[in-house]
């Protein structure tokens, strides 16, 4: 078997296509331009990437791009600052502040300062408990667009297996919590899980937040199983010259993809959905703000 390829670049061009539809309609109307604002604290190249990336598709979408890049050694107090004077800030419909923050910054603390309406990553203690008891939530973008491609693929996931390996509370928690919305029956393998592979080999539905190169073998894969592999590992590629690297994922594609029914690739799988949903959910925060009814086709 050859697994179909699930292209999340195109998928996620189509998300963000209709919600920069949605955004002229907003201005047309009500005269509104949704703003996100994106606080980078230091200088991980990786982090810089992602918020240059982020802050040129809001502009493309249509909305109003609000970068704050800040020192490394910036002190606790004048970060939870600069979120209170975004929290109060009209223009701002949704606050991003990019993780990892330097080792002296208590990164729950700053997160917990975001307005849970502003809230666009969904990783205020509030919006993590309302996803969890099944009420309206600012849902985590990766995992989001995880469960997008995989409703896009199998239609409902009712009683299917899944198993998400990796329990952090950014990807591998909130996917879980999403699967078992759909009613999914959902294990979460992580580093202590005793023979993971058994674990794997009974999934419907595997989804990889682990953060190791090509982990994930396909002789661990049920065949024609939908694989997500939300990994972004850069390796060493000598094949391309003295330095050079490489983008891979959590599973090991080329073997995977000999077994699974469907498959992500990396990159261009769950990458893009990630900010074409962080961009949906500021369109959502922004309509909220302003008592308007938020499309909910974007994000289902
Ligand atoms: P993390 O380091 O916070 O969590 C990794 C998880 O993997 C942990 O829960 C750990 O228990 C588990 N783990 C580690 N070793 C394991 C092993 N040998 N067997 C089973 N489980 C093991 O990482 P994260 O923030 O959840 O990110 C995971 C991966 O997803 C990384 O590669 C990251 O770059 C990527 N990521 C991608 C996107 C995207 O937009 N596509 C977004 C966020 C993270």
């Amino acid at each position: 078997m050859t697994a179909d390829v699930i292209d999340g670049k195109a998928f996620a061009a189509d998300v963000r296509a209709r919600v920069a539809e949605q955004v002229t309609r907003l201005k047309a109307d009500h005269g509104i331009t949704p703003g996100l604002a994106v606080v980078l604290v230091g200088e991980d190249p990786a982090s810089q990437v992602y918020v240059r990336s982020k802050g040129k598709q809001t502009i493309e979408a249509g909305m109003a791009s609000f970068e704050h890049k800040l020192p490394a050694d910036t002190p606790e107090g004048e970060l939870l600052e600069l979120v209170e004077a975004l929290n109060k800030d009209p223009q701002v419909h949704g606050i991003l502040v990019q993780l990892p923050l330097p080792d002296h910054v208590d990164a729950d603390k700053v997160i917990n300062a975001i307005a849970p309406a502003k809230d666009v990553d969904g990783f205020h203690v509030s919006n993590v408990g309302l996803l969890g008891t099944g009420q309206k939530a600012m849902v985590p973008c990766t995992p989001l667009g995880s469960l997008m491609l995989l409703r896009d693929r199998l239609g409902s996931l009712s009683g299917l297996n899944a198993v998400v390996i990796g329990r952090s509370n950014i990807v591998g928690k909130p996917m879980a919590q999403l699967l078992l919305q759909d009613s999914c029956t959902v294990t979460v393998a992580h580093s202590r899980t005793r023979d993971l592979a058994d674990v794997v080999r009974r999934a419907d539905i595997v989804v990889a937040a682990v953060g190791r190169p090509e982990m994930v073998k396909g002789e661990w894969i049920k065949p024609g199983a939908t694989v997500i592999d939300v990994g972004i590992n850069r390796v060493p590629a000598p094949d391309k010259g003295e330095g050079k690297t490489r983008l891979v994922g959590d599973c090991d594609y080329a073997s995977c993809a000999e077994v699974a029914g469907a498959i992500t690739p990396v990159p261009g799988g769950v990458g893009p959905m990630t900010i074409a949903c962080l961009l949906a959910n500021t369109l959502t925060a922004c309509c909220r703000a302003n008592g308007l009814e938020a499309p909910q086709d974007l994000t289902a």
